[in-house]
């Protein structure tokens, strides 16, 4: 698992990003995806697994999705260079939607990474990354999405993923409210309202 220090080979994706060979869960030899953005950020944004662009890079959310979350998120009020942006499932899943085993054997590394500093606002986009965070795996988007939670790490607002927004168009708006509240919850925590 990467960033867990559990001594798996380091090394760079093709375009520079960090990768590492990784056999802490169900799939075996994956190639984990490191974190993304600032790691001290106080907002972060979790995703489910990295797809074969974010593998070939070596950085969450380079592929589609994650520019339909940029464009999202910047309309939003919110530049994804300045959040900290880390996957539930650090490997690539394969088939695509990662087993609950995977999810649990990558919660470590994940937990520890929420953890490294105090966060104030954690996104969830998508199931896989709400079921982690909350340790809940009866969550379902339909009835939990757009509901803030309260977490060890930080507030958390579940919402739909990127590659969902991208399916089904009229779902974007629901992505950008939640990003919303994200932004304006990091402004409250912070002692600032908007504007400055
Ligand atoms: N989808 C994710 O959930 N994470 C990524 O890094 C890319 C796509």
């Amino acid at each position: 698992m990467i960033g867990a220090g559990d001594g798996g080979e380091v090394g760079r994706s093709r375009a520079g990003g960090l990768v590492q060979r990784c056999e802490g869960c169900p799939y075996g030899q994956g190639i984990a995806v490191g974190a993304g953005g600032d790691p001290q950020s106080p907002t972060v944004l979790v995703g489910e697994a990295p797809g074969r662009r974010e593998v070939e890079v070596g950085r969450p959310f380079v592929g589609p999705a994650g520019q339909l979350l940029d464009e999202i998120a910047n309309q939003a009020g919110l530049r994804l260079d300045d959040v900290f942006i880390v996957n539930a499932v650090a490997c690539l899943p394969v088939p695509t939607t990662p087993r609950k085993s995977a999810i649990l054997a990558c919660r470590p590394r994940l937990l520890a990474e929420l953890s490294r500093t105090p966060r104030l606002v954690i996104v969830t986009l998508g199931a896989t990354a709400t079921r982690s965070v909350l340790n809940d795996f009866g969550y379902r988007v339909v009835a939990g999405r757009g509901r803030p939670r309260t977490s060890p790490w930080g507030d958390v607002m579940p919402t739909v993923h990127p590659a969902f927004v991208r399916r089904r168009p009229s779902t974007r708006a629901l992505l950008h409210r939640d990003l919303e509240w994200a932004v304006r919850r990091g402004r409250e925590s912070q002692g600032l309202g908007f504007g400055n």
